[in-house]
């Protein structure tokens, strides 16, 4: 299997969304999809949080947008959206924070909330760890995905880019289930290996341009760090290669050191070898020249220890729902959308929430039209429970 990767140096072009295309031109006589004979692409950045450089820039958006509608794709077959797993409304929000929701209204393109939707229920046969998990109904119903990443640290992950991206496909609060899964850093590459597989079987039509403009690194990565200035974008239909690719122009070895990409590459989920990776545009030695090392967040011990601690406030400051009898109405939506069956519901009574067995992924609350549902945090005792 060989994949094609195209880079370009956003120098040469005269913003982000032309050299965008710059990019996706490079590879495009190599995609085994056609754009305008698609019924629905959707466009997948990475929205993390409402701090702008922790998520894909707006210009990425632009360009793939204008470069579709060139194209001839119509208006009305593209839309735009992310699950940044906060809480309720949080994905607009920050949609409308960074500036992308602003691209997608200024260019008639629908942008759609992933927790908007009841999610769907999959089965992940070959899966290592997480054998069923839920996807988003807008990346359920696509038939084109294109993956819209930002290169950065990650502290438990090592890296986010490309494969990481699409952890965003689980809506909301339900990707805290990793939490329960996956104990330490080499777990958590297994369970983000067993989601891409998801993608790589479910999902055979995708692009992914990646932002390697500008590039987050330090410790508090993925959150917040450091800007340093790449000027690169990457192209190409294999995430893995893509991966690999970025970390090699910033002289760090993605195979050796992220769990992730050796659990793909070990599960034949995407192209490793050098020999199977042909490069358009910019090459890559042309790339190392511009930039400085990719340097890991931290060294094994420390990140053991961030990822402990981090686990501990994360179970205390994990939030659970709370009813509000005064306002709700009894007619059991919550019951019917809890993905793991903990909130107890019979005719003309309240519903009744367990703690236990809760994994907070507050779809009870988002569904819940006469917001009688509350949140508040675990506390003391959430270091105690399975969440
Ligand atoms: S969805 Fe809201 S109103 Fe309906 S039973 Fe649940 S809490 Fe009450
Ligand atoms: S009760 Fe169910 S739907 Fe509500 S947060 Fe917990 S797991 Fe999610």
């Amino acid at each position: 299997m060989k994949t094609k990767i195209g880079i370009v140096n956003v120098n040469d072009y005269r913003g982000i969304p032309e050299a965008v295309a710059g990019a996706v031109k490079l590879i495009e006589r190599d995609l085994p999809f056609n754009f305008t004979s698609s019924k629905y692409i959707l466009i997948k950045p990475n929205m993390l949080s409402a701090n702008k450089d922790a998520c894909t820039q707006p210009g990425f958006v632009e360009g793939i947008v204008d470069y579709l509608i060139k194209t001839g794709v119509s208006k009305d077959r593209i839309k735009v959206g992310d699950s940044p797993g906060q809480v309720r409304k949080t994905a607009p929000f920050i949609a409308k924070k960074i500036g992308i929701y602003d691209v997608c209204m200024n260019r008639g393109i629908e942008y759609v909330d992933f927790e908007g939707d009841v999610p769907v229920k999959e089965t992940i046969d070959e899966a290592v760890i997480m054998k069923d998990f839920y996807v988003s109904k807008p990346v359920k119903d696509c038939d084109v995905l294109i993956n819209l990443p930002r290169l950065k640290t990650h502290a438990e992950a090592t890296m986010t880019g490309a494969v990481k991206n699409y952890y965003g496909i689980i809506p909301g609060g339900l990707k805290a289930k990793k939490h329960v899964l996956s104990r330490n850093a080499e777990e958590f590459g297994e369970v983000l290996a067993d989601n891409f597989s998801w993608v790589v079987k479910n999902k055979p039509n995708r692009l992914t341009v990646y932002d390697l403009h500008t590039v987050m690194v330090g410790p508090q990565g993925p959150t917040a760090g450091r800007m340093l200035n790449w000027n690169l974008i990457l192209a190409g239909t294999d995430e893995l290669a893509l991966d690999i690719v970025a970390l090699e122009i910033g002289k760090f070895d993605g195979l050796k050191h992220v769990p992730h990409l050796k659990s793909i590459y070990r599960r034949h989920l995407g192209v490793g070898d050098p020999g199977d990776i042909e490069i358009a545009g910019m090459a890559i030695e042309d790339a190392k020249k511009l930039v400085p090392k990719f340097k890991p967040p931290a060294g094994l011990m420390s990140r053991s220890i961030s990822y402990l601690t981090g686990n501990v406030f994360y179970k205390m400051l994990n939030k659970i729902p709370v009813l509000n009898q005064k306002m709700c109405e009894k007619c059991g939506d919550c019951s019917r959308v809890c993905p793991v069956k903990v909130i107890e519901f019979e005719e003309r009574h309240f519903p009744v929430f367990t703690r236990k067995g809760c994994i907070s992924c507050l779809c009870c609350m988002e569904m819940c039209t006469y917001n009688a549902i509350d949140v508040r945090y675990r506390g003391i005792r959430g270091l105690f429970e399975q969440a």
